[in-house]
């Protein structure tokens, strides 16, 4: 199950490898999105959602199944922790990418070489049918913003909190029980 102590140690032993094609860590990707995300007023679940929505890809490289649905095994394992508002940004951050290509033509462009070849895999644009049943669901509207922090968290270099100063707002955002 999923806690803190595991998010942190995540990090730890995955988040040194490579976002993908991108020239910097799945760490530094993730404090990227976190900032972008603060820096732009988010509150602080979607802030945490930025951190977290990738930890799919950290889970699954501690794993030893190749399931490509990452944004699935984040959010479900993030449901142990998190309300709605941090679990489905997570879950709809790749659908969001999808829904941008569909809707705003200027959008494709602007992505990565990287991210350009993984919109295919990912199914490709949607069709206006699935982008209207997409910008329907709760918490659209914030995974379409937090696909734009992830965009743009790919910056080599860039100085950012520590991730200690997230898991701090992580665990603020945790659901009560
Ligand atoms: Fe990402």
């Amino acid at each position: 199950m999923l806690t803190l102590d595991t998010i942190a140690g995540l990090f730890a032993g995955y988040g040194t490898s490579f976002y993908g094609d991108e020239a910097i860590s799945q760490t530094e990707h993730a404090l990227q999105c976190a900032l972008l995300a603060e820096q732009a007023g988010e509150s602080e679940a979607v802030i945490v959602a930025s951190l977290l929505h990738d930890i799919g890809h950290l889970m699954l490289a501690a794993s030893t199944t190749t399931d490509m649905r990452h944004q699935e095994t984040g959010a479900d394992a993030l449901a142990t922790l998190f309300g709605p508002d941090v679990t489905e940004p997570v879950r709809l951050h790749v659908a969001a990418k999808r829904y941008l290509c569909a809707t705003d033509p200027a959008y494709y462009d602007g992505l990565s070489p990287a991210s350009q070849h993984s919109l295919a895999l990912q199914g490709g644009p949607f069709d206006p049918a699935a982008a209207s049943a997409f910008a329907s669901q709760p918490h659209a509207a914030a995974a379409v913003r937090l696909r734009k922090y992830d965009d743009l968290a790919k910056v080599v270099g860039l100085e950012t909190p520590a991730l200690s100063h997230y898991l701090e707002m992580a665990g603020r955002a945790r659901r009560g029980d």
